[in-house]
């Protein structure tokens, strides 16, 4: 049976219907971008994520963006990022003139190291960036003492973990800001590309809400250079509808986890290691990922798509080892021994419990 890494074709077929007539609504109304189903949107996820302000953008990378330009980056500032992550939590503040500084991560959760945050601050240091990566919290509250020592932003990109909760809070209220992607790979999966920020802080919202239409207020008039970082209105209204969904797709994400954390236990520390909930954590699972140990990573991944098994490497070179970065002083470890032995099997939501039977039993018949 084939399992693909992810298919969303009936996670939004069951929503069809109500796709299709808000469609038409916004066929005849006519307004495309921002206006009243954005502003809706903004308000149910605002309320989502307990949070008093979010926004709309046309990414998560612009969101990680506009993050750093409400924050006055500027160039030769410093930020903190891991090194282990996608490019765009890094890209965005080379864009900006401003120099990522990576971190190495914790091989446990794949997050960012506390420990090695604060070996790399230095007097040009402006803000760390945390991910929240494949769903679960970064350890917020280390973080957050080191900004406040040191005095620094706290920027949550949050574009795997929407609903993902630390201590019962959601991630990307901890920080300054918080980033989120509506990829269609990201938990909350939209119609092509959009994102989203959220602040409690009424300043950063204003500036942002400019920042996102050219720097403009009022019209023609620009107080700031912004950029174009506006979010669609038929994407938004389409992911408020799939928002009243979501604990339900994460409540299955979970439940896949529990299956494969139960059935791969016999081979967790001998040939892979499983991923793990942090304690007080709330995961969400946008990956599942393992660690293959003994240097077999690349063999099962070809063992695994010779079967019509999905999986992924992510990611296979770490963030301070790419070309557009160098050079680079320093090595993240943990990041290059992570880059050789992670492996993201299927997670996504519909799956069936033959599915998650088929990979796992793939799993044993490669160690066996
Ligand atoms: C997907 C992702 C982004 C970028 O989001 P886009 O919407 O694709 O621009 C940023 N950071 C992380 C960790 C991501 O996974």
């Amino acid at each position: 049976m084939a399992v693909k890494l992810l298919d969303l074709v009936e996670q939004n077929n069951e929503l069809k219907p109500k796709f299709l007539k808000k469609f038409e609504e916004i066929l005849d109304n006519g307004q495309f971008i921002l206006g009243k189903e954005v502003e809706v949107f903004e308000r149910h996820i605002a309320q989502y994520l307990s949070c008093t302000y979010a926004l709309g953008v046309s990414s998560g990378t612009d969101a990680l963006l506009l993050a750093l330009m409400a924050l006055n980056i500027n160039p030769e500032d410093e930020v903190i990022c891991p090194a282990y992550t996608f490019f765009a939590s890094a890209g965005c503040i080379s864009r900006l003139g401003a120099i990522p500084v990576f971190v190495d991560v914790d091989y446990d959760n794949f997050c960012i190291s506390v420990t090695d945050v604060e070996k790399k601050v230095t007097n040009k240091t402006k803000a760390v960036i945390g991910v929240h990566l494949f769903g679960q919290a970064c350890q917020c509250e280390g973080i957050l003492d080191l900004c406040s020592k040191y005095n620094l932003f706290f920027i949550e990109d949050c574009a795997q973990a929407l609903g993902a909760k630390r201590k019962e809070k959601m991630v990307g209220t901890f920080g300054s800001i918080g980033c989120f992607s509506f990829f269609p790979s990201k938990n909350l999966g939209g119609f092509g590309d959009s994102g989203l920020v959220c602040t409690n802080d009424e300043a950063l919202y204003k500036k942002m809400r400019i920042l996102r239409t050219h720097g403009m207020d009022p019209k023609y008039f620009h107080q700031k250079i912004g950029g174009n970082f506006r979010i669609d209105a038929l994407q938004a209204a389409l992911l408020n509808i799939k928002l009243l969904e979501m604990n339900k797709y994460i409540e299955k994400r979970r439940k896949n986890a529990e299956y494969y954390d139960f059935h791969l236990k016999n081979l967790d520390g001998i040939y892979i290691k499983l991923p793990k909930e942090d304690n007080g954590n709330y995961h969400t699972w946008n990956q599942y990922t393992i660690k293959v140990l003994g240097g077999q990573r690349d063999k099962l991944k070809q063992f695994l798509q010779a079967q019509e098994i999905g999986c992924e490497i992510y990611y296979p070179v770490p963030l301070d080892k790419q070309k557009c970065f160098f050079p680079q002083s320093g090595s993240a470890i943990v990041s290059k021994k992570l880059s050789s032995e992670a492996l993201s099997i299927p997670i996504y939501p519909e799956l069936k419990t033959e599915q998650l039977e088929t990979v796992v039993n793939a799993l044993y018949d490669f160690f066996k």
